[in-house]
């Protein structure tokens, strides 16, 4: 499948590149490692007028400790770059975890954090190429008027499948922005509108420049277990992070566990929190969270697997992933 045709422009400072994604608004598009952005191109998901390529920008690149001792990775920050990284290693196991199931090691060493966190949404009906989609006429999101997935609906209910988002939402990270009007932060979870037709939120003169997390959540222990069809390169069917603190006697303080796939956004499970805080690890426990999990997560014939197969995998990943951090100690 050929590309269309487009300009390119690489600006090497952040105030260009948004002061050139001012100029062009909707016609423009970013793309950075492409891992992402490529295929949908070729599968003409989009035709910009002009890509917008920011790997010279070097202000985007780096993993560095900021104020409060807090972890700063760049947007442009391959994911290779952080599952070596001996910052994120030591203290960010649930992150290191995610960034290691992203695909294959060829998109991992192109792939960077910006894009990973800002993938389009999946669904069977509207990753496939031109001529495929035109034979159905379109769908909602795409060139047509009915949803495939929920015909009597007016909602996308595309998922958003990335692996890193949940891992950085269970460290309580934060996503910096770069806008016309300067930067801003807003809690990761906060970026993500679980909504399939426009998922994230993102201006289209604004740029993510990169994620921050806080050093509060340094050290926890933490998993990211990933259901997909071949183990080598897949996007999630489903995912479910954890990340856990649990003091010397085996007490926990504080814990996340977010989901990613089954939802058209990366979701928190709320009662996480609640059920586990102050507790010491059992088996009910660990089950009524897991049963939590399968009321958060809510997966549609969206995927190459069936619905109820990725939700019962929501339980087992969600009873693994806890014990494993908690019972055994891995982090
Ligand atoms: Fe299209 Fe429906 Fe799939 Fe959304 S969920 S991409 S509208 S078929």
């Amino acid at each position: 499948m050929s590309l269309p045709a487009f300009r390119v422009a690489r600006p090497k400072t952040v105030e260009e590149a948004v002061r050139v994604l001012s100029e062009w608004g909707p016609e423009a598009m970013v793309i950075a490692g492409g891992t992402d952005v490529v295929p949908n191109l070729q599968m003409r998901l989009f035709s910009p007028k002009l890509l917008l390529d920011v790997k010279s920008i070097s202000a985007l690149r780096g993993i560095t400790i900021a104020g409060g001792g807090a972890l700063r990775i760049g947007a442009l920050t391959t994911l290779t770059e952080i599952i070596e990284s001996p910052l994120v290693r030591m203290n960010y196991a649930v992150l290191v975890s995610a960034a290691s199931t992203v695909a294959g090691p060829l998109q991992r060493n192109m792939g960077t954090l910006g894009g990973n966190l800002c993938l389009e949404t999946r669904c069977l009906w509207y990753n496939q190429s031109y001529f495929w989609r035109k034979s159905l006429g379109g769908c909602l999101k795409k060139d047509g008027p009915v949803c495939h997935v929920a015909p009597g609906g007016k909602r996308c209910w595309a998922v958003w499948s990335g692996d890193t988002a949940p891992a950085l939402i269970t460290l309580d990270a934060e996503i910096e922005i770069a806008g016309p009007r300067g930067m801003r932060r807003l809690p990761l979870a906060q970026f993500y509108k679980n909504d399939g037709m426009d998922c994230i939120a993102l201006g289209r003169d604004e740029l993510v420049t990169a994620a921050i997390i806080p050093a509060r959540t340094a050290g926890r222990r933490g998993i990211y277990l990933k259901l997909r069809i071949r183990d080598s390169i897949d996007y999630p069917l489903a995912g479910v992070a954890v990340a856990l603190d649990v003091d010397k006697a085996g007490i926990c303080r504080d814990a996340r566990v977010a989901l990613t796939a089954v939802n058209p956004a990366p979701l928190l499970v709320k009662e996480a929190g609640e059920s586990l805080n102050g507790q010491k690890y059992s088996p009910e426990l660990v089950e009524r969270v897991a049963q939590a999990a399968i009321r958060t997560g809510k997966p549609l014939t969206t995927s190459a697997s069936t619905p109820v197969y990725r939700r019962e995998m929501l339980r087992v990943f969600t009873r693994r992933a806890l014990e494993q951090t908690w019972k055994n100690g891995r982090s």
